[in-house]
């Protein structure tokens, strides 16, 4: 990606940059546990947690960078963090 003078990049230019590759965790959900309500979409920052048509989530494992949020604020630990496997 070229990155003109300033540092100003174009809208939408995080969509072809896949930022899953700097990850050492990762999420993965536990269905069992989880009361659907929203919190971890809500709070992700790089918004990479969509809904599921039966109301789950799911995570997008090209854009998440493993912050572990998401994992931290369920109030149902239905969240674990993994190692990741390269
Ligand atoms: S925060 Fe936890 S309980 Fe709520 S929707 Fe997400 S995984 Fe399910
Ligand atoms: S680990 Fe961080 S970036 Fe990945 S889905 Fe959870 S809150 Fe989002």
């Amino acid at each position: 990606m070229t990155i003109p003078p300033g540092g100003v990049c174009a809208p939408g230019s995080t969509l072809v940059n896949k930022t899953g590759g700097w990850r050492t965790f990762k999420p993965v959900y536990d269905y069992d546990k989880c009361i659907k309500c929203k919190l971890c979409e809500l709070l992700c920052p790089d918004m990479s947690i969509d809904p599921k048509d039966d109301g789950f989530f799911e995570f997008n494992y090209d854009f998440c960078k493993g912050c572990g949020i998401c994992a931290n604020e369920c109030p149902k630990d239905a969240i674990e963090m993994v190692l990741e496997e390269k």
